[in-house]
């Protein structure tokens, strides 16, 4: 294989085929499965997972902003799209690229309707969200009369779902709260179906929910961290997959002697004869400041090597004293040997901010299944 000529992040699309088929072995057939590909399909490549999630045969895609949708479109992507937190402003091209906005507030519902009925529309797919307790975007359920009242008096739109988000789905600490999320929606969601006269899809399971409440997975399911590979608890990881490896390579191999000091501010003190080994991967790359002064490592050859230092914005440096290697190896920063989360775990993160974090000037090199 020939070698990258800096970072590269790999995106294996065999591994999220099997995330693909583990998520949806865990519910009824019927129940249909949307696809959260925001950011960037989580820090990989939106394009390339969501057509190939499409031809997997996912029902549905979401996205958080516009943009990102428009980008689907615009990339092959037909299946419905629900945006999740759109703006006043957008409506227009959300209109335009056939998007479906999250209606999440009584300011954004009367919007929405004002533009719908200018163009006019007629049952155009439109999403209610409902809070539960997670307290961030959605209806509360005194403000359900007034979400009929102005659904009711129009033709423009038509409800495709009814929707609410768990605020600690992974954490069974929270069982009993989950719980009475679940129950709350089920409540508020039938208030609005009994009104509305048709069933939408309803769904409040992220992937999480997925795992540990899969009875409340009603008609449709949201899954975004476990197509990537991660189910947000160790009993549930070795079923899943990491998508994304990053990998990087040696640069530079130097000796030092014992008093040396490595990088910036001089962090590192060299306390015994050793070999250092330069980086081109840093802060400005997603590795943040963190991981440095021997918090996380990567590997090399399949060795450990620390993180030595501070890390700069281009590069890191690594302690391989004991590694057999050479300039031009190659590194594997998390994946492989290195699981992504206990390389976030080492920089007190999670997977979710670990791997949205790698930008967009790192390499992505898609491997088929
Ligand atoms: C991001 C997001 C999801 C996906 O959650 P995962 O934990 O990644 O499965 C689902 N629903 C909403 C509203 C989200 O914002």
């Amino acid at each position: 294989m020939p070698k990258a000529k800096e970072s590269v992040l790999e995106i294996n699309l065999g591994n999220l085929a099997h995330n693909y088929r583990y998520l949806r072995s865990k519910l009824d057939k019927e129940v249909k499965f949307m696809s959260v590909v925001k950011a960037h399909a989580y820090g990989s490549d939106s394009v390339v997972i969501a057509q190939k999630l499409q031809e997997l045969g996912t029902d549905y895609f979401a996205v958080a902003y516009v943009e990102e949708g428009v980008r689907l479109r615009e990339n092959g992507i037909t299946l419905p799209i629900l945006v999740l937190h759109p703006q006043f402003h957008n409506f227009e091209e959300i209109i335009e690229h056939c998007l479906e906005p999250n209606i999440y507030s009584e300011k954004i519902l009367r919007t929405f309707i004002e533009i719908a009925e200018k163009q006019k529309q007629k049952n155009y797919p439109v999403h209610i969200k409902l809070n539960t307790g997670l307290n961030r975007l959605g209806f509360d359920q005194p403000e359900l009369d007034t979400v009929f009242e102005l659904i009711s008096g129009t033709g423009s739109l038509k409800v495709a779902s009814i929707f609410s988000h768990l605020a600690a789905s992974e954490d069974w600490k929270e069982r009993e709260f989950t719980l009475g999320q679940i129950d709350l929606f089920r409540k508020m969601a039938w208030q609005l179906v009994e009104n509305l006269g048709y069933e939408p899809l309803l769904h409040i399971c992220n992937t999480s929910g997925v795992i540990n409440y899969p009875k409340a997975a009603f008609t449709m399911v949201r899954s975004g961290i476990g197509l990537y590979g991660y189910g947000n608890d160790e009993n549930v990881d070795p079923y899943l997959k990491p998508v994304g490896t990053l990998k990087t390579i040696i640069s530079q191999k130097r000796n030092l002697e014992k008093g040396a000091t490595v990088g910036y501010n001089r962090v590192f003190k060299v306390e015994k004869p050793s070999v250092i080994a330069t980086l081109p991967i840093g802060h400005a790359d997603g590795i943040n400041r963190i991981y440095g002064k021997q918090k996380a490592g990567v590997f090399v050859n399949g060795k450990y090597a620390p993180i030595i230092g501070n890390v700069c914005m281009d590069i890191i440096m690594v302690d391989v004293t004991d590694i057999d290697c050479d300039e031009g190896d190659e590194v594997i920063v998390f994946g492989g040997p290195q699981h992504p989360v206990d390389f976030a775990e080492a920089g007190g993160t999670i997977s979710y901010e670990l791997i949205t974090g790698i930008q967009r000037r790192v390499t992505r090199k898609v491997i088929p299944e």
